[in-house]
């Protein structure tokens, strides 16, 4: 991993996020470089954490490992096909880190019997605590998978998919995910106001308690379950408002919910 050269085709927020957590790895900088026709996204990059730079896609793509394809998903058609004559079997390791494209589309925009692996990140990438779902198209070597994992694992928890499909499942519960976990405490924290408190105050606590109970159920060996139970007692204030959000259908919402975010993603695909 500390010897690949990495190419990376856009250089986003999520280009670098990737980077700085790369370099946090202790990548060198030298071993990473960005194609972006945007100047001050380059000037930025370079700036940041000493890595060149370029607005020519296949200059970066030809001297890489592993090329990260992490531009928008509705360029990636038309960025993909401008690679492939870098591309094909046998060749340098494709990751696609956009979301919604399929492997099999961006293989035949490369062409086909190119390695790649498709990552479905979400966005607390960005402050190196993702989630990132993986799956590796059948022209992968154990190498380019392991340093595809390695690429994602820097900014956070990598888990493999067998199937592609399992990659929408991942899109509804994870890269979905922050997002309901925003709007819980976006409630909690109305709630928290219309109970009296400042709203500042009420913001400060949703917070840190969802960080909070984030942390313990990361650390704690026991399941979110068992946690829950504890922090439960009987006739206490915390089981009279888990028995409104039971009786208000909270887990057939979070199922409906998730398999409408799943549907969608494989409408998008
Ligand atoms: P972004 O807009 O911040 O970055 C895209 C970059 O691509 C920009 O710097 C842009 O100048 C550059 N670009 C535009 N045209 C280009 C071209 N022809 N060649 C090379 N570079 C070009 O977007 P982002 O948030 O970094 O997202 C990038 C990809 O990551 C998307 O496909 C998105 O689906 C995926 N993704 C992002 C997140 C996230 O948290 N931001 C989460 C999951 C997946």
């Amino acid at each position: 991993m500390q010897d690949l050269t990495i190419g990376f085709i856009g250089g986003g927020n999520m280009a670098r996020s990737l980077i700085g957590g790369l370099i946090a790895d202790g990548v060198a900088a030298e071993n990473i470089m960005v194609a972006d026709p945007d100047e001050g996204h380059c000037r930025a990059l370079t700036a940041e954490f000493g890595i060149a730079t370029r607005h020519d896609n296949a200059a970066v793509a030809s001297t890489a490992d592993v090329v990260v394809l992490a531009v928008k998903p509705q360029l990636l058609h038309e960025v993909a096909t401008g690679l492939a004559e870098l591309a094909g079997p046998g060749n340098r390791l494709f990751l696609s880190v956009a979301a919604g494209v399929r492997a099999a589309d961006i293989e035949r925009w490369l062409g086909e019997g190119t390695p790649l692996v498709r990552a479905m990140p979400n966005t607390p990438a960005l402050v190196q605590s993702g989630a990132t779902g993986l799956f590796g198209n059948a022209n992968t070597t154990e190498q380019q998978r392991e340093a595809a994992e390695a690429i994602l694992r820097a900014v956070g928890l990598t888990l493999w998919v067998d199937e592609e499909a399992k990659l929408d499942a991942i899109t509804a519960i994870s890269g979905s995910g922050p997002a309901y976990f925003f709007a819980f405490m976006e409630a909690l924290e109305g709630a928290g106001e219309k109970l009296g408190l400042e709203r500042e105050q009420a913001r400060l606590l949703a917070v840190q308690t969802a960080f909070g109970a984030a942390k313990m159920a990361l650390e704690s060996p026991d399941e979110p379950g068992t946690l829950r139970e504890r922090v439960t007692s009987p006739g206490g204030t915390t089981e009279r408002a888990l028995e409104v959000l039971e009786a208000g259908g909270m887990r057939d919402l979070v199922n409906d919910a998730t398999a409408a975010a799943r549907e969608r993603a494989g409408e998008l695909a």
